[in-house]
């Protein structure tokens, strides 16, 4: 396969080596499998890029935070796009409305560091938190131990803006939770990305209850 088209055009990084290829046929499951290409974009336009090329030629693309997935989510044969470079800024928070804005690949706990001073906390408690990505979260719909109490990802999800494969820059709305946010005056999680992704957080006073 000829990626030239895509790298004359790429600011971040394109690997078709086999060392590149091999270290990126596995996540955290069991599965194995060996991608053509890997791509580190380094912005919008750069993801854009590689779904332009991907849907040209007919291979999948397969978005990869921070590759701790348990059932082969981030492994595949198409181009591997490695989101966590890149994507990791917090891009805005509303203390008032209760609500953050962030690129897809902020680590759990770094976001929940932001937030204590804030005297706020993004529920959802994955036990990978250390490493794991807020896009990966909302791929999985990750939750953890205490997701009766916290919810899952998608109930703290307000918006995602996001590339889908006719290129176009989507807005996503979570209706279901603006609603039940809005319902039990829940604090608000606005996210904004560059492929998929999103987060929320509540406040650490109804949490604590
Ligand atoms: C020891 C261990 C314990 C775990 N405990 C939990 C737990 O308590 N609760 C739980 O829910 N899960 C758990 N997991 C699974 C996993 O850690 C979580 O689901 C985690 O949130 C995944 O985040 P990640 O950044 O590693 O995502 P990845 O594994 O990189 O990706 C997850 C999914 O999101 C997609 N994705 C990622 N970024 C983007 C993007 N920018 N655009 C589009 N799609 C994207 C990927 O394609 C993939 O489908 C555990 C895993 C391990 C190994």
């Amino acid at each position: 396969m000829d990626f030239s088209a895509l790298k004359s055009n790429f600011k971040g990084e394109v690997f078709t080596d086999n060392i590149h290829r091999i270290i990126y046929a596995t996540d955290a499951s069991a599965y194995r499998e060996m991608p053509l290409a890997v791509c580190v974009p380094m912005d919008n336009e750069d993801i854009r890029a590689v779904i332009c090329f991907a849907h040209d030629n007919g291979l999948s693309i397969i978005p990869r935070a921070s590759g701790t997935s348990i059932a082969g989510q981030v492994v595949g044969n198409g181009i591997v796009v490695d989101v966590s470079k890149n994507f990791g800024k917090v891009l805005e928070l509303n203390e008032e409305g209760k609500w953050i804005r962030i690129q897809p690949c902020v680590v759990l706990d770094e976001l929940n560091k932001y937030l204590a001073p804030h005297n706020l906390f993004f529920g959802p408690e994955t036990s990978t938190s250390n490493r794991c990505m807020i896009s990966g979260m909302v791929g999985n719909n990750s939750c953890g131990s205490h997701s009766l109490i916290y919810g899952s990802t998608r109930d703290h999800l307000l918006e995602v803006n996001a590339y889908c494969q006719m290129v176009r820059m989507l807005l996503l709305e979570n209706y279901r939770a603006r609603n039940s946010m809005q319902n039990a005056n829940f604090s608000r999680l606005r996210a904004t990305y560059t492929a998929i992704s999103a987060v929320c957080f509540r406040k650490r006073r109804w949490l604590m209850k």
